[in-house]
């Protein structure tokens, strides 16, 4: 096995959790501590956004108005991003799935290369705590009725991943109310 540690429990990862979650902090603690790259798409779509590529250009407004990007287009980032040599161990997705067809994508992705999923780690929060924390931050689709539509998509379109995952014995949840330390501390606790 090519460096890294190679404990029983295996490395590929799905980080699943509403907008708010405090998903996008606690991807990158994990995936260090776990030592795979943290893979986030929404950061990926913002990265393209500001080099003003053709996917970019296509993704921005959408993006800004709390909606999905089609699932073959996200299909299209996340083969490619998964066929890079860092990702061949293991990798933590943050943002991927979003939808059952994408699951099923990233299901197919994996099988492709005569791998599988490990576990899907869920992140979750109340409701209210998800709106304020958003509303903290400062970013193009952080505005209150943004997060609110972000939020109504979550709820639609990525919860039925949860029983999804959970039918598949993949899932592990964890709460996400307290500190960035106690909740990291859940989250390797949940995938050791
Ligand atoms: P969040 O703040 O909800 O964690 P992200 O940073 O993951 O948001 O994603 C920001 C935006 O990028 C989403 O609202 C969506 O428009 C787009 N996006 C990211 N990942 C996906 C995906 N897997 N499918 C569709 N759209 C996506």
């Amino acid at each position: 096995m090519a460096g890294g540690r190679d404990g029983g429990a295996g490395r590929k990862l799905v980080f699943l959790g509403p907008p708010g979650s405090g998903k996008g902090t606690q991807a990158q603690i994990l995936a260090q501590e776990l030592g795979v790259p943290a893979i986030s798409t929404g950061e990926m779509l913002r990265g393209a956004v500001a080099a003003g590529t053709e996917l970019g250009s296509k993704v921005e407004g959408i993006m800004n108005s709390g909606a999905l990007v089609d699932d073959d287009t996200m299909a299209e980032v996340v083969r490619e991003r998964l066929a890079r040599d860092d990702a061949r161990e293991g990798f933590l997705l943050d943002g991927y799935p979003r939808t059952l067809p994408q699951a099923e994508t990233l299901a197919g992705i994996l099988a492709d290369s005569g791998g599988h999923l490990d576990a899907v780690v869920l992140l979750d929060a109340p409701e209210q705590e998800l709106v304020d924390r958003a509303l903290a931050r400062k970013r193009a689709d952080d505005k209150e009725e943004v997060v609110r539509e972000r939020l109504r998509v979550y709820r639609q379109k990525t919860e039925p991943l949860v029983g999804y995952y959970e039918a598949r014995g993949l899932l592990r949840r964890v709460d996400g109310l307290g500190t960035v330390e106690a909740v990291s501390a859940r989250l390797l606790g949940a995938v050791s």
